[in-house]
């Protein structure tokens, strides 16, 4: 197979193929970058054309949406009977007109979305997930399965990044949550570190909740008893203990403001789960 970019999680990737011993042919668009690789034993392309005609499987790890063009287009007759692996992180509409793209020029695609950092590639707790081509996923699934955990979301080449996307969402509304708590702690002299000794066990075990939301949230009734009702929700005292110390309250007033749209909808007293409408709803 080839690898088309080599920057920090390109290299990972390809790195984990020639460990297992596969037939690895890289491309980067500077220089200097394919040197460890080849010390590794793969072997460097000149060229993306050359890097194409090289393999069956190109797998390209590039920056953008915009770069993936900016180095296919010109090369779509190269790739045509080929099967591109698109693991660049792209919006789902992205990876759709990607998709439309190869069909156009017969060429197979399978769309990916990689969850981890490169150091985490072929290690315990990095997974992949892909969509598109079903065949692609599952002749190349013993090779991905080098990487980490492979899972296959279907036909829609978009729904790997929808997916990863999502998740993503999720990981950065909860950094920006811890680091909020570290902000407000640190004036009492308390550090960092020593707030994610507090904040890595509490929010570990409210992760639990999530299977509780999804329920009500499928069943779309949030006035099922045993929920914690939008008006206890209130953030105000996270509000006041943020700005009495000068701090921003943007983390916390987001998460306010979407309580607060249910409440004056008249939902008050129904479950936590229901700001999804204000989500859905946007103000
Ligand atoms: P880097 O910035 O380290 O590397 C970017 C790569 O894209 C380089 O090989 C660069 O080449 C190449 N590139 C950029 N623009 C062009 C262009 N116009 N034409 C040709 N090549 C180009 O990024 P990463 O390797 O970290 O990330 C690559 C993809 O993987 C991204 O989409 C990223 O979102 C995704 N990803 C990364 C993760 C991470 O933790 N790093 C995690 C999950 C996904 P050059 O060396 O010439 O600049």
């Amino acid at each position: 197979m080839s690898v088309l970019g080599l920057g920090a999680m390109g290299s990972a990737l390809a790195g984990a193929l020639v460990k297992a011993g596969h037939e690895t042919t890289c491309w980067n668009r500077s220089p200097g970058k394919t040197d460890d690789l080849v010390a590794q034993g793969a072997r460097a392309a000149d060229s993306a054309a050359d890097a194409i005609r090289a393999s069956r499987l190109v797998i390209v790890c590039l920056f953008d949406h915009a770069s993936v063009h900016e180095v296919l287009d010109p090369l779509a007759a190269e790739l045509a009977g080929r099967t591109v692996l698109n693991v660049t992180t792209t919006t789902p509409v992205q990876s759709r007109e990607s998709a439309e793209w190869a069909a156009r020029a017969g060429i197979e695609y399978l769309d990916g979305g990689i969850m981890a950092v490169p150091e985490m590639i072929g290690q315990s707790g990095a997974s992949a997930l892909y969509s598109g081509s079903s065949d692609a996923f599952h002749r190349y699934e013993p090779l991905l399965d080098l990487w980490g955990t492979s899972t296959y979301f279907g036909e829609d080449a978009g729904l790997a990044s929808l997916y990863d996307l999502a998740l993503l969402a999720g990981m950065y509304v909860m950094f920006a949550g811890f680091i909020h708590g570290a902000a407000m702690v640190a004036p009492a002299g308390v550090t960092a570190r020593a707030f994610a000794a507090a904040a890595t066990p509490w929010l570990t075990a409210m992760t639990s909740a999530f299977d509780e939301f999804g329920a009500i949230i499928d069943g779309g009734d949030y006035t099922v008893e045993g929920q914690q009702s939008l008006r206890f929700s209130n953030l105000s005292d996270l509000l006041t203990a943020s700005s009495d110390q000068g701090l921003s309250t943007e983390v916390v007033a987001m998460v306010q403001r979407l309580i607060q749209r249910q409440i004056d909808a008249g939902h008050g007293e129904e479950g936590f789960a229901r700001i999804i409408e204000s989500i859905r709803q946007p103000g």
